[in-house]
């Protein structure tokens, strides 16, 4: 319908983020012709350093961290096949609380409007007709998911709409079945369950309230060399234990939630770009 490529944008705050919640459709969406665009905001010097050791520790050197999470992020651009990657360039705001959360240059205490300005340039590059974030809640609390959300939401604001924007999301019943499948694959559990005694709200949606269910179950494959990509980081590696068979199976399909949309298209839907071709 368009006379130009249909373009996917997804924005996500640290480099890995984009291999668990959208690997699958930015390999889809890439195989089937579709340009894909990666914006990282974070250079992720709070994660991991080699060999497991944690920021704040003897020997985790930040300025290391973000040059090895920056040849991941590349190893899992290339598994995903994405077109091109994009870097905010701030600094990681580490988890709610760090003293990295004030630090110079942390994208959790810079302006969501002077971040979204630049966000907002690129969307006006690539004019993305579909753009993927988080939730309000950044899905699980994360300072950086939080600044991810609101400078995209507020990106948004500043440019023609594209048209469809929704936030990655899990269903109830499939983080039960997470929880279940890590077990009995004897995998220790990092990810809380919904009901566990967290402070927040709920972790993803009652299974009626998703509206989009992407099938990727072709491309669980690539998913998994582009989280085996970022295995330097430990919550990483609690699914790459599963094995590539057991992680193809619990991650077949990828489920969002539309927020804006202008092709009137129905949900539930199986396609970020129902109604777009
Ligand atoms: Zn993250």
């Amino acid at each position: 319908m368009l006379d130009r490529p249909l373009t996917l944008m997804a924005v996500h705050a640290h480099p890995d983020d984009e291999a668990i919640s959208t690997g699958g459709v930015l390999a889809r969406y890439a195989a089937e012709g579709i340009t894909t665009v990666l914006v990282t905001c974070t250079d992720g010097r709070c994660g991991d350093g080699a060999g497991g050791v944690k920021p704040g520790e003897p020997g985790h050197d930040p300025d290391a961290v973000v040059a090895m999470r920056r040849s991941e992020l590349d190893a899992s651009r290339t598994a995903l096949k994405i077109t091109h990657l994009e870097l905010l360039g701030y600094a990681d705001s580490g988890m709610m609380g760090w003293p990295a959360n004030d630090a110079p240059g942390a994208f959790w205490g810079t302006p969501v409007r002077e971040a979204a300005e630049q966000l907002a340039e690129l969307m006006r590059r690539y004019q993305p007709d579909v753009v993927v974030t988080y939730d309000e809640n950044g899905f699980y609390g994360h300072p950086d998911h939080i600044q991810a959300h609101r400078v995209t939401m507020a990106a948004l604001d500043l440019v023609d709409s594209p048209a469809k924007v929704y936030w990655t999301t899990v269903p109830r019943s499939a983080m039960q079945r997470f929880g279940t499948i890590l077990r009995e694959a004897g995998v220790e559990r990092t990810a809380p369950e919904p009901s566990a005694e967290r402070s927040g709200p709920p972790l993803g949606l009652p299974d009626d309230e998703v509206t989009t269910w992407v099938d990727v179950s072709a491309f669980g494959g690539q998913k998994f060399d582009a989280l085996a990509a970022h295995a330097s980081q430990s919550d990483n590696i609690v699914f790459l234990r599963l094995g590539r068979d057991r992680f193809r199976e619990l991650m077949g399909v990828e489920t969002f939630v539309r927020v804006r949309d202008t092709t009137g298209t129905p949900v539930p839907e199986d396609d970020l770009f129902a109604g777009l071709r």
